[in-house]
């Protein structure tokens, strides 16, 4: 018998469906010759959102010096940069050895988990989430526990039932804000309550901020780490989103709080950093650029601002469709609407968003790949032209109408 080659039981429970089976048939009818509008991603460039032009040439000048190795944690200049943001954001007490440079935040995600968790070990993770937070757990031989965040609420962290889910085994919890894929946005007396549960049980705070500029109707921005000093936090930033630079892979993490109590941990996300000798060098060139330059985000987010209305128009079309509710994202750029399960009786949400897609070449995610429990959500990205979405709109309306009448 022919011998099988298995992928690793590490990999049992890792599943990351925003670049799952859907997508791959929507590449198949692409290359039959349809044209499919994908919802699928947060990559603002595919839409016409150009990275500033100041970071791209910033990254150009300095590419003949871009090809030695540099230290793991990253360039200089470009950790100093981010030093001062966090002294903007008003996290105390960095110095630029507490800050570490990644091929993207999703590098120094995967890597906060494997140096931090042992078999068995549980984190928190919110449901819904951006799912490569429960993959980096499991795979990390942790467990993710998924604590609700509450729609009725306005998507916020629903705080008995992160208490109710804390076990011995617990080592942290993560906080999306402004989160992916739901558009909330925390206030602080949230933030503070999580925090007070991190304190009593002794949890790593891992805060994933990389929205944190995606902000519309004047919202402001707290970071959680400017909120405490005594409670480990783990802050997740970068270039992909608030300067639409997804490709450039340039992400930072920051480590703050109480450092003291974890110098053990520090130890191994400094062996795992070093392992990977550094982050992509060329990339790293364009963070001081963005971080001192024209913060060219607002133009788009403020009112009137391109992504300001595209948010508008795929919010105001979502809820005039008959059984459609969705309450609408404070930040980011997704919403995640909901289908009254009495209209829209779906068992099984993948195969509701293969059929929209074979018959209204339109890709979107289901909300279990964002490890929702009920077959009854999508994320919707609202990055194309305010025509094209129309258009999407126009398209998930009528896929709609005929699924009702099934
Ligand atoms: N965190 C969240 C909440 C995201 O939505 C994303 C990307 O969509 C990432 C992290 C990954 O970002 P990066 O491009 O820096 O790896």
């Amino acid at each position: 018998m022919e011998h099988m080659i298995h992928k690793s039981h590490k990999l049992h429970n890792v599943c990351y469906d925003i670049r799952g089976p859907v997508l791959e048939r929507a590449k198949q009818m692409e290359e039959e010759g349809h044209r499919i509008i994908k919802l699928n991603t947060g990559n603002p460039q595919v839409f016409g959102f150009d990275a500033p032009e100041e970071i791209t040439q910033d990254i150009i000048r300095n590419m003949a010096v871009a090809a030695a190795y540099v230290d793991s944690k990253g360039i200089f200049p470009a950790r100093k940069a981010i030093m001062h943001y966090t002294q903007e954001k008003k996290i105390a007490d960095v110095t630029v050895e507490d800050i570490y440079i990644g091929n993207g935040a999703s590098e120094l995600i995967v890597m906060a988990m494997q140096a931090l968790l042992n078999n068995g070990d549980e984190v928190l993770v919110p449901a819904p989430d951006y799912p490569l937070w429960t993959a980096a757990v499991n795979l990390s031989g942790g467990k993710a526990r998924h604590y609700l965040c509450d729609e009725a609420n306005g998507w916020l962290p629903a705080l008995d039932d992160i208490r109710a889910k804390v076990t011995d085994k617990t080592k942290a919890i993560v906080v999306i804000n402004p989160n992916n894929p739901t558009g909330a946005l925390y206030p602080d007396d949230v933030l503070k309550e999580i925090i007070e549960i991190a304190r009593q049980h002794n949890l790593i705070v891992c805060s994933d901020e990389i929205y944190d500029k995606v902000l519309y109707d004047g919202n402001t921005h707290t970071s959680m780490a400017s909120l405490a000093d005594d409670v480990l936090f783990l802050t997740f930033n970068g270039l992909s989103k608030n300067y639409r630079a997804c490709g450039y892979r340039a992400g930072w993490m920051i480590v703050s709080g109480n450092k003291r109590s974890a110098q053990d941990y520090i130890e191994g996300l400094n062996i795992l950093s070093s392992m990977r000798l550094c982050s992509n060098v060329p990339a790293q060139y364009g963070i001081q650029t963005a971080l001192g330059g024209y913060q060219s985000i607002d133009d788009l987010v403020k009112p009137g601002g391109r992504l300001a209305r595209q948010r508008d128009i795929a919010y105001e079309a979502l809820i005039a469709m008959p059984g459609v509710t969705c309450v609408k994202p404070k930040g980011a750029l997704y919403m995640f609407p909901r289908f009254d399960p009495k209209m829209y009786p779906i068992k099984d949400d993948q195969q509701f968003v293969l059929e929209l897609l074979e018959e209204e070449r339109v890709l979107l995610v289901q909300g279990t790949g964002f490890n929702w429990m009920n077959p009854d959500h999508v994320r919707v990205v609202f990055l194309p032209n305010s025509d094209d979405l129309s258009d999407v709109m126009h398209r998930i309306a009528r896929f709609l109408e005929r699924y009702r009448k099934r």
